[in-house]
């Protein structure tokens, strides 16, 4: 027997996609503690998601 269950593992690489703006505006806050920048919160219109990014990624909005 194989095991077919695929697991998605691309949230470690890339974006994380947060379920509401709340959920996305604590990762950022996490992430300016951690790392000392600050991370923008955004509605993904691809996903519906959202996500954190550099404010120099204007493209992101
Ligand atoms: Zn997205």
């Amino acid at each position: 027997m194989s095991s077919k269950r695929r697991i998605r593992k691309n949230a470690r690489k890339g974006k994380y996609r947060h379920k509401d703006q709340t959920a996305a505006t604590a990762a950022a806050i996490s992430y300016q503690k951690e790392f000392g920048q600050f991370m923008n919160v955004y509605r993904c219109k691809f996903c519906k998601g959202w996500h954190i990014g550099h404010p120099k990624n204007r493209r992101l909005f």
